[in-house]
């Protein structure tokens, strides 16, 4: 079995910010990490399966619903430790932290802030426990930045909706229980809807030949009639506002996970540039290494530093949803710069399966893409500080 010999880089001791309950909540999930994901996650990626075996574990260690209230079967957890819990899974895979990111944020979350007292009691407990896997379609094959054009429609058949459409790239589609549903009812406003496994007229077929978040399964989503019982609405809030409220939970905890996956590029960098004996010394001692790693330590610093301010905001519902395009956009960005340089100062061994760092660096490229890209989070800035629109 390899060995996971990962060592948390704090170059600012950030960790002095931190509460004792937060501390204990990072030290418990990276155990459980070192455990559970890193003996198993290379052949998990290189067979392009996502290992279901860790569902359970995730439960357990309050990976899914961190910060939903503990009524409901949440981990009742404040924003910073959510985040901690993000880092730590995708210093594991980012696979595995979109399975947590998409339970947590984008079907928990809807089903906490738009949905009913039933459903609350209904889904929440099963989900928080991972009796129940969800997933978020929002994605169509025609719509994916502007997902406001989206075509997935319903009607009022009178006892039941008529739900028509289809949804693309969707994260743990082909084996989630339940999916939340982004469609337009016949005024053309947006809606949720949570629609079931086995409801008749919705399949779910898996998208295969992905070089990237391998470990994650993602597929389609395909209504053709499908009958969707009334009390399945999420009624509170309509309008795109509604899933880009979730989209703002997810994002916070996408520009925590990647420091994850940042510092274990780093780490694993610096300890091989350590070792690494080429011209009688260590490649650590020339100066063209020390640049990459200087740099790498300066980035991840930067964005340990936001990261953390934000999730103050966050605890305070003070946090906009163009801070969180920010620091999603530069966490990411930083994330797969430092995949890429700790790649080269592995040589020829940064390409192998040996060493996590290649598995990172594709993984960060889909995480650059989904919720929101690198581009659309630029021109969400650039929106907030002019006030003028510039992707419409
Ligand atoms: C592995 C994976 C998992 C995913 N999981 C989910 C999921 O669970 N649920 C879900 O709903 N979706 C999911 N997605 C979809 C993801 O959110 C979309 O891919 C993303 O929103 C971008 O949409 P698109 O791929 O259609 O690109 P497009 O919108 O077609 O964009 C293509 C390019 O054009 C640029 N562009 C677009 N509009 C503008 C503009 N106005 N100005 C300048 N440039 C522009 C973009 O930045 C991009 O570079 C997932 C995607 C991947 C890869």
């Amino acid at each position: 079995m390899k060995s996971d010999n990962f060592q948390s880089p704090d170059y600012f001791a950030i960790d002095d910010l931190l509460t004792d309950e937060q501390k204990l909540i990072r030290s418990t999930v990276r155990k459980w990490v070192k455990n559970e994901i890193s003996p198993i996650i290379e052949e998990a990626a290189q067979n392009a399966k996502f290992p279901k075996q860790l569902l359970k574990g995730m439960g357990d260690i309050g990976a899914f619903g961190c910060y939903i209230p503990e009524e409901y079967g949440g981990g009742g957890m404040d924003q910073i430790s959510y985040g901690l819990i993000m880092q730590e899974i995708e210093r594991g895979d980012s696979g595995i932290r979109s399975t947590a990111s998409v339970q947590t944020s984008l079907v928990m979350y809807p089903i906490l802030k738009f949905g009913t007292e039933e459903q609350r009691q209904k889904y929440l407990p099963r989900l928080a426990s991972s009796e129940l896997v969800g997933c978020f379609g929002l994605t169509e094959p025609d719509h994916g930045s502007d997902p406001g054009s989206m075509r997935t429609n319903f009607k009022d058949m009178g006892d039941h909706y008529l739900l028509n459409g289809s949804k693309m790239w969707i994260s743990n589609a082909p084996f989630a229980d339940i999916a939340i549903v982004w469609a337009k009812n016949e005024e053309g406003r947006v809606y949720g809807l949570i629609v079931e496994r086995g409801m008749e007229g919705f399949s779910t077929p898996e998208t295969h030949n992905k070089w990237s978040l391998r470990t994650s399964a993602t597929g389609e989503l395909i209504f053709d009639n499908v009958k969707v019982p009334k009390e399945n609405l999420l009624p509170n809030k309509s309008g795109l506002s509604a899933p880009l409220q979730c989209l703002d939970s997810a994002r916070y905890g996408i520009a925590w996970g990647v420091i994850g996956a940042a510092m274990d590029c780093y780490d694993t960098a610096l300890r091989y540039a350590k070792e690494r004996i080429q011209f009688d010394k260590p490649i650590a001692g020339t100066q063209l290494q020390q640049k990459k790693l200087a740099e790498m330590i300066t980035e991840i610093t930067k964005a340990q530093l936001l990261c953390w301010r934000l999730g103050i905001l966050r605890n305070e519902g003070k946090a906009t949803s163009a801070q969180i395009s920010m620091a999603k956009r530069n966490n990411v960005k930083m994330a797969l710069d430092i995949a890429r340089e700790a790649r080269q100062i592995l040589g020829a061994m940064g390409i192998s399966g040996e060493y996590s760092i290649m598995r990172h660096m594709m993984n960060l490229e889909s995480v650059i893409t989904y919720e929101g890209t690198h581009d659309i989070h630029l021109l969400i800035t650039g929106m907030d500080i002019t006030g003028i629109p510039a992707f419409k």
